[in-house]
């Protein structure tokens, strides 16, 4: 994480450790919770290994995620905002503008629920927005071993942590209690303005 800018993503307090609005009722999250998700899918992002980030906002973590699987890796981030995808682009140009060339890093515009399957399988998938339900269509795109980590939950939501196993199965981790804006539909989203 230090070695991304938090600056290059956050519009006012960048090195505060709380969630910011980016706008487009969406949030960048506090430093503290893209700390956890790194260091729980630290052993999915080696080098070369490729991930998904789904609900990627202002990209901050995809570069993390980026730094992490090195020069032979790719994630990608979607996001289903055009307008977030046009601006973690440009966040991510300003200290790392030949990690999108190399494709090292893409953003896609697009309904996240139904992960990216141009570029699947991936060893590691992070969801920065909470499914209401088990995200099987992610689960689907993962690699066996492979790692998913995603809030899950309405009113109440947890972070959940899939392992999908190298014999295919899956096993279920109930990890933090959280608070994350929902994933849902780009409409609901700009009329609610979570
Ligand atoms: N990890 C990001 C989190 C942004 S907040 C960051 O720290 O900057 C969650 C993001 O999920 C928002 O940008 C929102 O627009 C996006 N989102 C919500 N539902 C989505 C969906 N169905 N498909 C893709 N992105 C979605």
């Amino acid at each position: 994480m230090k070695a991304i800018d938090r600056k290059d993503y956050a519009p006012r307090y960048a090195y505060h450790d709380e969630p910011q609005s980016i706008g487009f009722g969406a949030t960048i999250s506090a430093p503290h919770m893209h700390g956890y998700a790194l260091e729980k899918m630290q052993d999915f992002l080696k080098p070369g290994m490729r991930a998904l980030d789904v609900g990627s906002g202002s990209g901050y973590l995809t570069a993390c995620m980026a730094n992490m699987v090195g020069p032979e890796g790719r994630v990608i981030g979607i996001e289903h905002i055009q307008e977030l995808v046009d601006i973690s682009e440009r966040n991510v140009k300003k200290h790392h503008k030949d990690w999108m060339v190399a494709g090292r890093v893409k953003f896609v515009a697009g309904d996240g629920r139904q992960g990216y399957p141009e570029d699947s399988p991936y060893d590691c998938i992070h969801v920065g927005a909470a499914a209401s339900e088990k995200p099987t269509e992610l689960l689907r795109q993962l690699k066996a071993p492979g790692l998913l980590f995603s809030p899950v939950g309405t009113a109440s939501q947890s972070i959940m942590i899939y392992r999908k196993q190298e014999d295919g199965t899956v096993r279920e981790e109930k990890w933090l209690g959280v608070m994350y804006v929902p994933l849902t539909d780009k409409k609901e989203q700009y009329e609610k303005g979570y």
